[in-house]
């Protein structure tokens, strides 16, 4: 394994351990669930949008570490963000782990999961938090 490699290890069990903004958001603006029954990962993303921007977001739920971690870490990349900046970042995260791409810089420490793109099994594991983000911004989107 590289030295690389070994970070983004380390990087992934951190967050899969001390998940960041865990544990449910009061009186949220949005909140979606997403289910993938092909490794048993579950996430309910909780969202609190204030003037067109995340103002917080948060995650509970359970599954594998590339699962947890990608929340985690996603959950900390959004927070601040417009919603179109979101959207942004969920279109360069699928870039990297469906298309192979290398890592945006702008994905910051989620660079750890590029790996996911050679094991196509965990893809959906890496995404799942994303796909919520994105159902969770169409219905925000809806809803002005
Ligand atoms: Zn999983």
């Amino acid at each position: 394994m590289s030295l690389l490699e070994e970070l983004y290890r380390e990087t992934i069990m951190q967050h899969a351990q001390r998940p960041h903004n865990f544990g449910p958001l009061e009186a949220p603006t949005v909140k979606v669930g997403g289910h993938n029954p092909s490794c048993g990962d579950r996430i309910e993303l909780y969202l609190k949008v204030e003037n067109g921007r995340i103002a917080e977001a948060r995650f509970t739920g359970h599954g594998c570490a590339i699962s947890q971690s990608s929340a985690s870490m996603m959950t900390d990349l959004i927070r601040g963000r417009t919603l179109a900046e979101a959207l942004e970042l969920h279109r360069k995260f699928k870039a990297m782990v469906v298309e192979a791409e290398p890592p945006d810089p702008a994905l910051g420490n989620l660079a750890a999961l590029a790996g996911v793109a050679k094991l196509p099994a965990r893809v959906k594991c890496a995404t799942l938090a994303w796909n919520a983000l994105e159902q969770a911004i169409e219905q925000v989107g809806e809803a002005l």
